[in-house]
């Protein structure tokens, strides 16, 4: 090993780009990850996730840029020779084989000695908190254990980089909640190098080092989870991570104005140049009634219907053409029909033209 390697990025990505006829899949995306890095391709669907993670792992061929793990180029290796081990939604696993056989498949295609293989298995078994489950088969297994399994299977041969693509997708709600902490404690003990795929924004803030959120083949941010929620980049990245209220106006001589060209009571505390613009809010920023006065941004509204979420409620408001809701977590009381006061501060306000 060249002594240059050991501070080489685990991965670098460069220019990468993956076309299916004329859909660009993956347009031009560069980025570093560093050793021990937890990095979440954050995108709606569609937006070139998985073919990224496809181009990584060598499953597809790139159309143009290069790809680098621990700084040696990889774009022209089979799978097998990249040192990446892939997660995929559903575990696919053998079925036939047994827990143990299933984890014990990329030792043996490593031809890791059997006293070393089977410690190295009791080890991950006993991480993944599947000790005990050696002898069973797939089909005797739940959903969130399969996946341990294929955790398990993944870990085992102590790849360069972990893949990940959509893990937790096919679990049910709390499942997902459980392994995503799990999977976060694995990666806080062992510090392995991941790229994770998601469409889940919680699932991408609670576990990442860094986000990258893409749209449309490309990214438009990559940074740290609270960067990325706190200074979005752009109107995407903004509506994407969290709820959001949109309220469109326009803005003319001083005056607002909702879609209908009638004037809105909203009172910012900073102007707006002429022209159209949209104005976002989270919902939880708002403040109803009494706890609105004295913030620079305010608007008075009526109660348009109530929705009851548990520990919020929920109030649809309007004024006028403009419509939005706020989610209150006192008691409001509000009911349709009555006028209320909203408020908020001009840092929880996104304006875009
Ligand atoms: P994501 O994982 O973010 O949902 P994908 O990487 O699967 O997105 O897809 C990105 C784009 O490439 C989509 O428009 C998708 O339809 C297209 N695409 C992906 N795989 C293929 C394929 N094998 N053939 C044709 N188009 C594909
Ligand atoms: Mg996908």
């Amino acid at each position: 090993m060249k002594p240059s390697d050991a501070t080489s990025p685990a991965l670098s990505l460069s220019d990468i780009r993956r076309t299916y006829g004329s859909v660009v899949a993956v347009d031009n995306v560069s980025l570093d990850m560093a050793r021990g890095e937890f990095l979440t391709l954050l995108g709606p669907s569609g937006s070139g996730k998985t073919s990224t993670l496809r181009l990584i792992g060598g499953f597809e061929k790139l159309d143009g840029g290069s790809i680098k793990i621990m700084g040696k180029r990889v774009d022209h290796l089979p799978p097998y020779q990249r040192d990446t081990a892939t997660i995929f939604q559903s575990g696919a696993l053998f079925p036939h084989k047994t827990v143990a056989e299933n984890v014990a498949y990329g030792l043996r295609m490593r031809s890791v000695p059997k006293a070393e293989a089977d410690e190295r298995i009791r080890r991950v078994l006993d991480i993944v908190r599947l000790t005990g489950f050696e002898a069973r088969h797939p089909a005797q297994l739940s959903g969130g254990q399969k996946q341990r399994v294929a955790l398990a299977r993944s870990l085992v041969v102590r790849p360069a980089i972990l893949l990940f693509d959509e893990p937790l997708s096919a679990l049910d709600l709390s499942l997902r909640l459980q392994l995503r902490a799990e999977i976060k404690r694995l990666h806080d003990e062992l510090k392995f190098s991941a790229i994770y795929v998601t469409h889940d924004q919680g699932e991408a803030m609670a576990m990442s080092s860094r986000v990258a959120v893409m749209n449309r083949g490309e990214i438009e941010q990559i940074d740290r989870p609270e960067v990325i929620f706190q200074q979005p980049a752009n109107e995407f990245v903004y509506t994407f991570i969290g709820e959001s209220c949109c309220m469109p106006v326009r803005a003319s001589g001083g005056q607002l104005l909702d879609k209908s060209d009638a004037p809105v009571s909203l009172k910012l505390a900073r102007p707006l140049t002429d022209g159209l613009w949209r104005l976002y809010v989270r919902p939880s920023r708002f403040r109803l009634g009494g706890e609105a006065a004295g913030l620079a941004n305010q608007l008075s509204a009526i109660v348009h219907f109530v929705e009851f979420l548990g520990d919020t409620t929920r109030y649809h408001l309007r004024d006028g053409g403009l419509e939005l809701f706020a989610d209150h977590s006192g008691h409001a009381d509000l009911k349709p029909g009555d006028k209320v006061a909203v408020g908020w501060r001009s840092e929880d306000m996104q304006a875009w033209a």
